[in-house]
């Protein structure tokens, strides 16, 4: 492998790419997170054994492999540390493999009560976050009031106006708390400290790597349909999920992403509010969520489960340039007597085939469906092309042509051992095959 990957959600989130940048590292030298919080949930299974990861990139498992954490990430300290302390323990070595952006902006502890506070004032309209603080955070970077990781380490009179101008304006917000700034300081420069071994220039270290021929993975949490420009806004995250976001949360020019993998589920899926054009109620849906264990990493709240929506992927596949997809979670279909594909959405103006910005065009869309016998020999597992059943292999040629872009991936289980490469396709390429 030379060239630099880019591995991204192609729909809601939880497409399964914790699994998919767990199987592409060992070819590179470095995996790079460049947005989000630890509101992401990636859960990678490696003979057997379980690891949730949520901050720290999921190439962590796979020794002399860097870990790189870049400044369009936003950090609570405590939940980086708890979630270094726990990789420890499981006998997986962290440190002296972590880099952590010295611009990356904090999670303070008030952000988590704004979180909340603004849920519940949208009531029926809530977002439906993880309240985390992971929007008030990078409410505070647009703001420009945000605190950075360098600011731990630099004057500590600037942080200390920094941090109590903060902590009165959030006092104002919430009536009756009087928070007392001087704490929330000390705690920071105490993080601070037990960072700093880990924090330097994400955008000369990856520069280097590059100069030196040593490919990079950057790895998207969420996904391009939650990306807060291009995702179903308002109900989006904070950060820029999509491709854009590498150059911008790493500071690594677009030239240096050589190749861009989209991941998507068999199905669909999304977690808290928002559209969702092909969703199913009742024992479909059950049927689904119960096979794919679709419950959120993080929260461990039930996903809404809907078909594979072809319009969405290509949505996708035009706004971060997918050179491929890995198709996850193909077992999870196995032994339904149907399954479909939305290939265009039915309005009262005619049908739409692209996806479009206004939720209210969206709420009046009814899916087309083409629909394709299903399989009742089980898949999971199988790792070879030519061993899926025909009407798989038909499912996915059709999601392919719908979708616009080749699966070069198709996953069939959760461990890393469940997968199939497709023979000649461009991952092939890339990894040499
Ligand atoms: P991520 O945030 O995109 O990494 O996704 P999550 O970790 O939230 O959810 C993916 C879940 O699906 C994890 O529990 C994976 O172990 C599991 N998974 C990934 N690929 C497959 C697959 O092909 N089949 C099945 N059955 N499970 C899978």
């Amino acid at each position: 492998m030379s060239i630099n990957i880019a591995v991204l959600g192609s729909q809601w989130g939880d497409e399964g790419k914790g699994k998919i940048v767990d199987l592409l590292t060992p070819h590179f030298s470095a995996v790079a997170r460049y947005q989000g919080g630890h509101n992401a949930g990636h859960t990678v299974y490696v003979q057997g054994r379980k690891f949730v990861l949520h901050l720290v990139p999921s190439g962590i498992l796979h020794p002399g492999v860097t870990c790189v954490i870049g400044n369009g990430v936003v950090i609570d300290p405590q939940a980086l540390f708890g979630e270094i302390e726990q990789l420890e323990r499981t006998g997986v070595k962290v440190d002296g493999r972590l880099l952590i952006s010295e611009k990356a902006h904090l999670i303070l502890p008030y952000h988590r009560e704004l979180d909340v506070l603004s849920e519940a004032r949208r009531g029926e309209r809530k977002i439906g976050t993880t309240s985390r603080g992971i929007g008030p955070a990078y409410e505070d970077k647009i703001g420009r009031r945000g605190i950075r990781v360098c600011d731990l380490f630099g004057d500590r009179a600037a942080l200390e106006e920094e941090v109590r101008e903060n902590v009165s304006a959030r006092n104002r917000i919430i009536r009756d708390s009087t928070l007392d700034w001087r704490p929330v300081v000390e705690d920071l420069l105490a993080h601070g400290e037990r960072m700093r071994a880990w924090v330097g220039d994400v955008s000369v270290f990856l520069a280097g790597l590059m100069r030196d021929g040593r490919p990079v993975l950057f790895e998207g949490a969420q996904a391009t349909l939650l990306d807060i420009d291009h995702g179903t806004y308002p109900f989006v995250t904070s950060s820029n999920a999509s491709v854009g976001g590498v150059c911008t949360g790493l500071g690594v020019p677009p030239r240096a992403i050589g190749g861009v993998l989209g991941v998507a589920k068999a199905y669909t899926t999304r977690v808290g509010e928002g559209p969702l054009p092909t969703e199913l109620h009742g024992e479909e849906a059950d049927r689904l969520r119960e096979s794919g264990q679709e419950y959120g990493a993080s929260t461990g709240r039930p996903r809404r489960c809907g078909w594979y929506d072809a319009v969405v992927v290509r949505y996708s596949a035009r706004i971060n340039g997918l050179d491929a997809l890995a198709l996850t979670k193909l077992d999870v279909l196995d032994g339904l007597p149907e399954v479909r594909l939305c290939t265009g959405y039915r309005t009262p103006q005619g049908t739409l085939t692209e996806f479009p910005a206004d939720l209210r065009a969206l709420a009046l869309a009814e899916p087309v469906y083409e629909r394709l016998p299903g399989w009742s020999v089980p898949t999971r597992g199988i790792t070879r092309l030519e061993e899926l059943p025909a009407e798989a292999r038909r499912y996915i040629e059709r999601l392919e042509e719908a979708s616009g872009v080749e699966c070069a991936i198709v996953s069939t289980g959760s461990d890393r051992g469940e997968t199939i490469v497709k023979p000649a396709s461009t991952v092939a390429g890339w990894l040499g095959r």
